[in-house]
């Protein structure tokens, strides 16, 4: 049967199309080659509270990233994981890992950074579903993501949760190493949408299916933040948008003036009034220190602080002004 990953012998995975063959050990932009290679797997409490649910998300961290956010948490892995213990896994064994999270109670299969690893992730999933998998699976991205690619995971992802980071081509370029996110995420917002749909959960509270979408904001990018969510209340006033406040400067952002600070209260109240002001309906905020409570360390057994089996600092806010939140 031909698999997804030989389509590695010219890598067109993500937008980036380097045209590589990571079969033969080339690396292109995102430097991962044909192996599936992780630096995490495990239950984590710290999702929206529709992911995370009572019994945590299964998280599977893929090592490597196709962007290189100056601010990013996760750089340890997304952009030093030469330096960080990974493993690499057979397609076999990564569907073994899938339902091993799937017998520890796990709400859903959640794939962290998989923008660059589609194909190989795709197979996995289908070799999961054929062994029993039947929990939902996350695709959970930064955005970068290649529509194509998309088109051929349909079926296999049940869940999007996609970042909208930019509107604005410089920001993208300064902070992301990229030079076309603006152009690219509005279609894969819509492609994603098309697929599966508004988030649907269950009498729990807990996903089952759909987009939900995540929007970081930036401090002292707020005009930044009104474009993204512009556009999300111009594709449906009913999406799903987690507004976040946790930025913290990280890696590298000290060297950028403008982002080597967090996020101020007002900055935040203004953009989650200005998305209740737009009609945004099903919108969850953060506690505005929440940010040292997400902070993973991947050179840790493990990662994430311990947490309660909730996810804290998250909420949904209807037609509320922040004020009152
Ligand atoms: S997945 Fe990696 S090698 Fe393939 S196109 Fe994207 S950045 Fe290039």
């Amino acid at each position: 049967m031909k698999r997804l990953t030989d389509r590695l012998v010219q890598c067109d995975c993500c937008p980036r199309r380097c045209g590589v063959n990571r079969l033969e050990g080339q690396l292109g932009f995102c430097r991962v080659g044909s192996g599936i290679q992780i630096s995490h797997a495990g239950l984590h409490f710290g999702e929206e509270p529709p992911l995370s649910g009572t019994q945590g998300s299964g998280t599977i961290f893929f090592a490597g990233c196709n962007l290189r956010c100056v601010f990013c948490q996760n750089y340890q892995i997304s952009q030093e994981f030469q330096t960080v213990p990974t493993w690499l896994l057979s397609t076999d064994e990564l569907a073994g890992v899938m339902l091993q999270l799937q017998d520890e109670g796990a709400h859903n299969i959640n794939f962290v950074s998989p923008s660059h690893m589609a194909f190989q992730m795709a197979d996995a999933i289908t070799a999961a579903k054929g062994r029993g998998l039947v929990i939902p699976v996350v695709y959970n991205s930064n955005g970068y993501d290649s529509l194509e690619v998309l088109g051929l995971v349909r079926g296999l992802v049940d869940i999007y949760l996609p970042d909208l980071k930019y509107l604005d081509n410089e920001l993208g370029k300064r902070f992301s190493a990229v030079d076309d996110y603006a152009e690219i995420v509005p279609g894969v917002l819509a492609e994603m949408l098309d697929q599966v749909g508004h988030l649907q959960t269950d009498e729990q509270g807990v996903a089952t299916r759909g987009l939900l979408v995540r929007h970081l904001v930036l401090p002292g990018h707020l005009d930044n933040s009104r474009r993204c969510l512009d556009l999300l209340a111009g594709m449906s006033r009913h999406i799903f948008v987690s507004v976040m406040s946790q930025y913290s400067p990280q890696y590298k952002a000290r060297e950028h003036a403008g982002i080597n600070r967090t996020l101020t209260a007002a900055e935040y109240a203004e953009i989650t009034d200005y998305a209740l002001d737009l009609g945004l309906e099903n919108a969850f905020v953060q506690e505005l220190a929440s940010h040292q409570h997400y902070l993973p360390d991947f050179e840790q057994d493990q990662p994430f602080a311990p947490s309660p089996k909730k996810s804290p600092g998250r909420k949904a806010v209807r037609h509320k002004k922040s004020s009152g939140i």
